[in-house]
C-alpha cells in the first residue's frame, strides 16, 4: 500500500470547496505520455493552478498504471523544480467501471478516483459507487460518481446516445452513496465529434457548425437541489478550429469536428462545476503540431524534433484554458 500523501499528491476535497467558492474550475487533463505530462505540470506550475492528472482506462492499457502513477510521482517533484513551492496536484482514475480498479488505484497512490456506474441501473450504480466510497474513504481518496449517460467515444467509453441527469435523483444519489463530486449529463459528450452535423445549424457566413448550448435550466436545478456541492464536466473540449484546420490542411482528415463553446465552459465555470475535463483538445494540439512539422520537414526523424514542438502546443494550450477558459490560475499558490 502506497499513500498518495507520501507522493505528494492531494485529494480533491479541499481544492473543490475552494473552487465552487470561487467561481472558478479545476481543469482535469488526461496523460498517457511524457510530453504531455510535461507540458500539463509546465502550464499549471507557470500559473499555479490547481491541476487533476487523469488516468484512462485506455492510458492504463496504453501506458501501463504503474508507470503512470510513478510519472505522477515524478511530476510533483519536476513542479518544484519549476519552482511552484506547494503543488496541488491530483492524480486521479477516470471512468473507473469496477470496485476492484479502484480498490487498486488507491493502494498504489492515487488520490482521487472516479465510479462510473452511469449506465447502470439506477440502484446498481448506487451499491456500487457506496462500495467504492467506503474503501477510498478509509485512505482520505476522493470519489466521483456519474449520473446521467453522456454520448460520445474517447477511449473504452462509448454511449449511443446521451440521457441528462434528472435533477430529481440527485440528492439521494448523493446522500446514498457518500461520494465528493458528482459528474453530470448536461449536453457534453466525449471525443472530437460531440454533435452530429444535423444536432447542429450552419454560421451562415462562415459555413461551420454550431452546436447545441448546454442545458443550463439542469445544471441549475442540480446546483438548487445541492447547494455548494461540486459538480463535474466530462466531455469538454472545444475542438479549437485552428487546430482542425492545420490538421486538414496537412493531410489529416477530420470533417465537421465540433465541440463545446468555450463561452459555454467559462460560463459552467463559474456555477457549482469545478472540475472540467479536457481530452480531445490536448490530442488535436499534438497532431497538429506533428503533421505540421511532418509536412514542412519531410526529412526530419529525431522524435524530439516533432514531439518537443507538439509538447510547446499543447503547453500553449493548457495555460489557455487555466487562464482564459476555467480562471484557475494563481488559485495555487
Ligand atoms: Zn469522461
Amino acid at each position: 500500500m502506497v499513500s498518495y500523501k507520501e507522493l505528494g499528491l492531494v485529494n480533491t476535497r479541499a481544492m473543490f470547496a475552494k473552487a465552487v467558492k470561487g467561481g472558478y474550475a479545476i481543469p482535469a487533463f488526461n496523460f498517457n505520455n511524457m510530453e504531455q505530462l510535461q507540458a500539463i505540470i509546465k502550464a499549471s506550475a507557470e500559473t499555479k493552478s490547481p491541476v487533476i492528472l487523469q488516468v484512462s482506462k485506455g492510458a492504463r492499457n496504453y501506458a501501463n498504471q504503474t508507470l503512470l502513477r510513478y510519472m505522477a510521482e515524478g511530476a510533483v517533484q519536476y513542479a518544484k523544480e519549476l519552482g511552484w513551492k506547494r503543488p496541488q496536484i491530483v492524480l486521479h482514475l477516470d471512468h473507473g467501471d469496477s470496485y476492484e480498479i479502484c480498490k487498486s488505484c488507491v493502494q498504489t497512490g492515487f488520490s482521487s478516483v472516479m465510479i462510473d456506474g452511469s449506465a447502470l441501473p439506477y440502484d446498481e450504480n448506487v451499491a456500487l459507487t457506496k462500495k467504492v466510497v467506503r474503501y477510498a474513504h478509509r485512505y482520505d481518496v476522493t470519489v466521483e460518481a456519474e449520473l446521467g449517460v453522456l454520448a460520445g467515444v474517447e477511449d473504452e467509453v462509448a454511449a449511443e446516445e446521451s440521457h441528462y441527469t434528472k435533477p430529481e435523483e440527485v440528492i439521494d444519489f448523493v446522500t446514498k452513496t457518500g461520494c465528493d463530486s458528482l459528474a453530470i449529463s448536461i449536453g457534453t459528450s466525449h471525443g472530437a465529434y460531440k454533435f452530429k452535423p444535423e444536432q447542429c445549424t450552419r454560421d451562415p457566413k462562415t459555413g461551420k457548425l454550431v452546436p447545441p448550448p448546454l442545458a443550463f435550466d439542469v445544471l441549475k436545478q442540480i446546483e438548487k437541489k445541492l447547494p455548494g456541492f461540486p459538480i463535474v464536466l466530462h466531455g469538454s473540449s472545444s475542438v479549437p478550429q485552428e487546430y482542425v484546420d492545420i490538421i486538414n490542411s496537412h493531410g489529416g482528415k477530420l470533417p465537421d469536428a465540433v465541440g463545446i463553446p468555450e463561452e459555454q465552459l467559462r460560463k459552467a465555470s463559474k456555477s457549482a462545476v469545478c472540475k472540467i475535463n479536457i481530452d480531445s483538445d490536448s490530442r488535436l494540439a499534438m497532431t497538429a503540431a506533428v503533421r505540421k512539422i511532418f509536412t514542412d520537414k519531410p526529412g526530419e526523424f529525431d522524435p524530439r524534433k516533432y514531439l518537443g514542438p507538439a509538447r510547446d502546443e499543447m503547453e500553449k494550450l493548457y495555460k489557455h484554458k487555466i487562464i482564459n477558459v476555467l480562471g484557475s490560475d494563481g488559485k495555487a499558490k
